[in-house]
């Protein structure tokens, strides 16, 4: 059997006894013309080996496979094993590797380095809505640095992601992501795509990583600059961030004192992240 010899991804579910479970995040993508869209937004894919969260029935991997990718598949549900393993029959030998974990717990360049060495690594998911922020951030600020990223998130996430200042959605996630990559919604998903529907609409970021990022020190700063100011984000930096020196640290940073969070743009969190960073390190 080959990938177009598949049957629709419905009857596979049917096939296999399986029905969404709520615990697990899970909405599924039932509609290739869908996931072959997210798949082109990725690309192109030919020898990339893509990390894929939550497969699931397999709808965006059987995208991601067509469009010549090697697929490291990561899901946390048991029961979409013996449809996955089907599916990676169907698949160009070696093409896909399901890995049965928790993506949260997982060493992401450990499997590149096992099951796709030597290609650059791009991470394309469908994500389960319950650990999407926290996936973003591992993938941004840890070791793992994924050469482009596209993902799929509650559409109050994605604009969270993407917000510029002044935005009503522009707070610690946008900073953050930000400062580390270019970062936009590139396509948007009604809930009625999905299968069962979710009580949202979903968007796809597309980020990709800036070529001279901040070092990971300044963005450790960063995330204690942030949440000290949207912590308290009516408040006037002075009083936010008062426990990191307050009228002393904006002056150093170049930062009017009496401005709020979301009025200071990414590059002025980062003049704030340094200031405390130096000082540290004095
Ligand atoms: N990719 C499929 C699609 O688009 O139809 C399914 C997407 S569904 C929103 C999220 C998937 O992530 C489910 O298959 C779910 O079992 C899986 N999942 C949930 N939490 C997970 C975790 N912590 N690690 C890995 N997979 C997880």
């Amino acid at each position: 059997m080959s990938l177009a010899d598949l049957p629709p991804l419905r009857e596979s579910l049917e096939s296999h006894g399986l029905f969404a479970k709520k615990s697990f995040g899970q909405h599924f993508l039932l509609d290739l013309n869908i996931t072959r869209k997210i798949a082109r937004l990725a690309g192109p894919l030919e020898g990339c080996a893509v990390i894929e969260v939550g497969p699931g029935p397999g709808g965006l991997t059987r995208a991601l496979l067509e469009a010549g990718a090697r697929v490291i598949a990561v899901e946390k549900d048991p029961r979409f094993l013996p449809l996955l393993a089907e599916l990676a029959d169907a698949a160009p030998a070696g093409a896909l590797t399901v890995i049965e974990a928790d993506a949260l717990a997982v060493d992401e360049q450990a499997l590149a380095a096992e099951h796709a060495p030597g290609l650059p690594v791009r991470v394309v998911s469908n994500l389960p809505y319950n650990v999407g922020t926290p996936l973003l951030i591992k993938w941004l600020t840890g070791p793992f640095k994924p050469e482009l990223m596209a993902l799929m998130f509650q559409k109050e996430v994605a604009q969270r992601i993407t917000a510029g200042v002044g935005d009503e959605a522009y707070g610690r996630l946008a900073v953050i992501a930000q400062a580390l990559t270019k970062a936009a919604i590139v396509m948007e998903a009604p809930a009625r795509a999905f299968t069962p529907p979710p009580r949202v609409d979903s968007a796809v970021v597309r980020l990709v990583p800036l070529a001279d990022p901040p070092p990971a020190k300044v963005i450790a700063a960063l995330e204690t600059v942030t949440a000290a100011a949207f912590g308290q984000r009516r408040k006037m930096l002075r009083a936010s961030l008062k426990q990191l020196g307050g009228e002393t640290l904006c002056a150093a940073a170049g930062i009017e004192a009496d401005r709020r969070a979301e009025t200071v743009p990414v590059e002025g969190f980062l003049k704030l992240a340094q200031v405390v960073l130096n000082r540290r390190e004095a």
